[in-house]
Parts: structure tokens; C-alpha cells; sequence
């Protein structure tokens, strides 16, 4: 079968011919997939910046925002049955028993580093004709989502973050009801999303979902397809280009909640001196290689502490987020029925994965397509 993987000793990402991935256990369920996301992961692995191959291996199949239909069960699978659509979640247990995070099903809290992550370290992706993988870590896709269920796991990293970030405001005063719903955990609050990509695009529609007065802060000038997104779900977009951020500050008035979703550290640092009292920051972005900055830490600690501010850095997701970001998608679709759609760039045959992985992305979510619609 086709599939797409990287080679970092040979430097090269290729289409590769691979032999069908075998159901060995009675709870493996056979995948056809159907698109797969290209995300800033994928290029920094495709630059060979990041990423492990499987142990023993020379190459790793790429791909971890993946949809596919069910089309074989084991024996054991009770949930699933072939034709159902489904996510996979990437992240996959450590095997150390101390580790309390992955002995409970919480792998995206893993301890000791020692997991592996589908298409990104240890294990294959989902870049291939074909994915065989265990029932738990598969999340059904309802019908009406299938055209864009790819975006569930770009979506999941936001709806893990806001879990986190609601839980801390239960927990500070002025101690938000666990009862509000949630539509309304954010109102009469400013939150400033950093960085117009999917990732900050899916953070602005959570926010705004969840109430927030929302703005995104980015390099880009408007018009452009990404900031057209920003007005259309009433969030407000502004440009780092006619922007400082003591401006954006001045403009926002206290800011109360950062997502950051850049991978830039110089931007994601400098962003700091705009969090207000009682802030919450939230980092998503790994960067990658990057010059060494100056920065003023005294001035950071300062303000942090003065300001009762939390830097909260937050990575993958596990069921509950994956579950959470479905139902979010839904929500999406019912507001903003002809933004969604526009989130998705275009969809490619895998041939032009290896090209399309390393260039900057023209739209929004560029998706790898195996076999068109279905
Ligand atoms: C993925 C996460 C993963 C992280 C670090 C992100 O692109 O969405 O699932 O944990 O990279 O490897």
C-alpha cells in the first residue's frame, strides 16, 4: 500500500510502498483512511528537525490528524463496526508502571517521556492507504462531521487547554460557578489568540464559543482568508504589522487569557508584557530551531508575580479532549455553517504530500485526501 514517510538519515520524504498493516490483537480495527492533515509538526519532522522513526527502523510514516472508515473488527471490538468514521488520538502509553498519568489513560500527561506519538515518535502515522490500530484510541466521527472531522485533532489541543483553563478559574477567585454553562465561562472576559493558523483559528472559535471577547494577533495583513475567518466569527483581528503589543494592550484592556499558537518564542515571550491581572497564559506552540533572544527576565518575574499570572504549557490531547472537540465541531458547524467549510484549503492526492508538507500553507488546513470523497 501507498503511504508517505520520512527519511532522516537519507534526508528525503517520499511516497513509499509499504506491506498492509496486520489486526493482531482481538481489538485492532482495520482504518482506510480517508484525509489527513499537514500541520507545523509535520513540516519541522519533514525538515528533520523533529520526529523519531520507529526503533529499528529508517523511516517514519507521517500523519497524525487523520479520519478514516472502519472496514474490519477484531473479534473483541464492541464499540465500532465496519463503515463507521473515525479518529484516531495520536499519543500512546509509556510502559513504566510508576507512571500514574499513562497507567490511568491520561498518556498526554505521560511522566517520563517514554511514549510514543503516530506519525511523530516511535510509531508509523496515518499517512497510508491503511492504519490498523486498537478500538480505545479511536473516537467516532458523526456522519454530518465527516467533511471536516479532520480539524478534531488540531481542535483537540484547544479543547484539552480550555479544560485546564477552567479548571483554574474554578479554583481562583473570583472562583468561576461550576454550573455556568458553558457558552458563558468566559463572559465579560478578553482573551488574545496568538497567530492565525489553524491552531489559532480553532483557539479563537473555542473562546469566542465559550464567551470570550476574542482577538487574534498575528503577522499577517488584512484580507486574507485566515482574517477573514477572525471577522466572520466575531472576533476581532489585529496585525502585528500596524500593532505593537503595548498597542494591543492599550486597545484590549486587561487581558485574561493568552493562547498562544505561534511556535515562536521571541513573539510568545514579547506577548507576555501584555497579560493582565490574574491572567492565564497559555503556550501550545513547540518551536523549533531557533536563535538565541535577549529577553528581561527580571521584568518577567516581576510582572508574573505581581499580576497573580499563570504560564500554563499544554501538549496533545487525550479521549475526554477528543470527545470535547467533537462536540465543539458540531457547535462550529451550527454557528458558522459556511465558515467551517473554509477552513479546508484543499484536499491532495498523496503524491503531492512531500511537496505540500515542506512548503508554507497557501489556505488554512491543507489535507491529504487518499481516495477523494467517499
Ligand atoms: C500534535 C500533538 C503532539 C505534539 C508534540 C502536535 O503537533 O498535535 O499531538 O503531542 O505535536 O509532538
Amino acid at each position: 500500500m501507498k503511504a508517505v514517510a520520512v527519511f532522516p538519515h537519507e534526508r528525503e520524504v517520499r511516497v513509499t510502498d509499504e506491506s498492509d498493516p496486520a489486526m493482531t490483537s482481538p481489538d485492532h480495527v482495520m482504518i482506510r483512511m480517508l484525509d489527513i492533515g499537514i500541520c507545523g509538526t509535520d513540516r519541522e519532522i519533514c525538515n528533520f528537525q523533529y520526529g523519531v522513526p520507529p526503533p529499528g527502523e529508517e523511516h517514519l510514516t507521517i500523519g497524525h490528524e487523520a479520519v478514516g472508515r472502519v472496514i474490519e473488527i477484531g473479534p473483541g471490538v464492541e464499540r465500532l463496526a465496519p463503515g463507521d468514521v473515525v479518529v484516531p488520538s495520536v499519543r500512546r502509553p509509556c510502559m513504566h508502571p510508576e507512571c500514574l498519568s499513562c497507567r490511568t489513560g491520561h498518556q498526554d500527561f505521560c511522566y517520563t517521556g517514554d511514549f510514543s506519538e503516530r506519525g511523530i515518535k516511535e510509531a508509523h502515522g496515518c499517512m497510508a492507504e491503511r492504519v490498523v490500530e486498537h478500538e480505545r484510541y479511536l473516537n467516532v466521527v458523526p456522519p454530518q462531521l465527516r467533511e471536516f472531522a479532520v480539524l478534531t485533532e488540531p481542535l483537540s489541543i484547544a479543547q484539552k487547554a480550555m479544560e485546564q483553563i477552567f479548571w483554574s478559574m474554578q479554583h481562583r477567585p473570583p472562583w468561576l460557578d461550576r454550573d455556568v454553562p458553558p457558552g458563558e465561562r468566559g463572559r465579560g472576559l478578553s482573551a488574545l489568540v496568538l497567530g492565525v493558523g489553524p491552531v489559532g483559528l480553532l483557539g479563537a472559535m473555542t473562546l469566542v464559543t465559550s464567551g470570550f471577547t476574542t482577538y487574534v494577533y498575528s503577522r499577517e495583513q488584512p484580507p486574507s482568508p485566515r482574517t477573514d475567518v477572525v471577522a466572520k466569527i466575531g472576533a476581532t483581528y489585529l496585525s502585528s504589522a500596524d500593532l505593537t503589543f503595548d498597542q494591543v494592550g492599550a486597545q484590549i484592556g486587561n487581558v485574561d487569557l493568552i493562547y498562544e499558537a505561534v511556535g515562536q518564542s521571541y513573539f510568545a515571550l514579547a506577548a507576555l508584557t501584555v497579560l493582565g491581572t490574574n491572567g492565564i497564559y497559555v503556550l501550545t506552540g513547540v518551536p523549533g530551531l531557533e536563535d538565541l533572544v535577549q529577553s528581561d527576565p527580571a521584568r518577567i518575574m516581576r510582572e508574573m508575580v505581581l499580576k497573580n499570572q499563570v504560564l500554563l504549557g499544554t501538549v496533545n490531547a487525550g479521549a475526554e479532549a477528543f470527545g470535547l472537540s467533537l462536540d465543539a465541531l458540531s457547535e462550529f458547524d451550527r454557528r458558522w455553517p459556511t465558515v467551517v467549510p473554509t477552513l479546508i484549503a484543499g484536499r491532495f492526492p498523496p503524491g503531492q504530500a512531500p511537496e505540500l508538507v515542506l512548503k508554507r500553507p497557501a489556505g488554512i488546513k491543507t489535507v491529504i485526501s487518499f481516495e477523494g470523497r467517499d
